[in-house]
């Protein structure tokens, strides 16, 4: 339903926080974040309100992160609850995705990827999104961003989505179709989100992901490719909107 990521020389938490709650007259019924710290990359998500997370987010001793993805969920696959709320991780725990949108083909997959011993801990589209691409990843010895372009070619539906990877923790890598993402571009630093309204306060500088197109941001540099692999020129608008 609602995405809302960070990279830059900020701190990425409250930049997301601050941008779900603007996202928040969408609904939703769950939401959660990944970030990466020098603990590592974690997940923490809840069911109900944003405020909610905020108070989980207490409990937890949260270091200081410059990159990190939030999402607030509208249940398609899978009831509302913590479990099934998003981020997602692969089951290496490496790296973890969010998702607007549905899978259509997400039982064939699934399928498939039990066969081959992989095991979910949700009901969601979204789990069996990312463990496609992580099985793709592990098997073809190619980058993240090569096994999602590969990945986004065999899968059915509508997505927008941002992937985090601890073993690279300055980069985040999105893709769309069928469901709008918003590229915010700032000084030294990215904003991904469903639509503008989190991301006006920061930059007026905002680029429109078209369908099958994936975003790279990595060290501080966009780069947008088609998932057949060609490089675009991503064309920045400037909104002119009174904050
Ligand atoms: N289909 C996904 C799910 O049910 C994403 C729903 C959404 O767009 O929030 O988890």
């Amino acid at each position: 339903c609602g995405i809302v990521a960070y990279v830059g020389q900020q701190e990425a938490l409250p930049i997301i926080i601050k941008g779900l709650k603007r996202l928040e007259y969408r609904g939703y019924d769950s939401a959660g974040v990944a970030l990466i710290d020098q603990k590592g990359l974690s997940i923490y998500k809840k069911k109900g309100k944003v405020s909610e997370l905020e108070n989980h987010l207490a409990e937890n001793g949260i270091l200081n992160s410059k990159i990190g993805i939030g999402h607030t969920r509208w249940a398609t696959h899978g009831e509302p609850n913590d479990v099934n709320a998003h981020p997602h991780y692969s089951s290496s725990e490496r790296f973890a995705m969010i998702h607007n949108g549905i899978i259509e083909n997400y039982e064939v997959l699934k399928k498939d990827l039990l066969q081959k011993g992989y095991k979910f801990q949700s009901e969601t589209d979204t789990e069996v999104f990312v463990k496609f691409i992580e099985d793709i990843f592990t098997n073809s010895n190619c980058t993240l961003e090569e096994a999602l372009r590969l990945a986004l070619q065999k899968v059915v539906g509508a997505y927008a989505i941002v992937l985090i990877n601890l073993e690279e923790p300055d980069t985040l890598i999105a893709a769309r179709k069928g469901s709008p993402l918003v590229i915010g571009v700032g000084e030294d630093e990215y904003f991904l989100a469903s639509d503008a309204t989190p991301i006006i306060e920061y930059t007026n500088k905002v680029i429109y992901l078209d369908d099958y197109e994936i975003a790279v941001i990595r060290e501080g540099k966009l780069q947008v490719k088609t998932i057949e692999n060609i490089e675009t020129s991503p064309y920045i608008n400037q909104l002119e909107l009174e904050l």
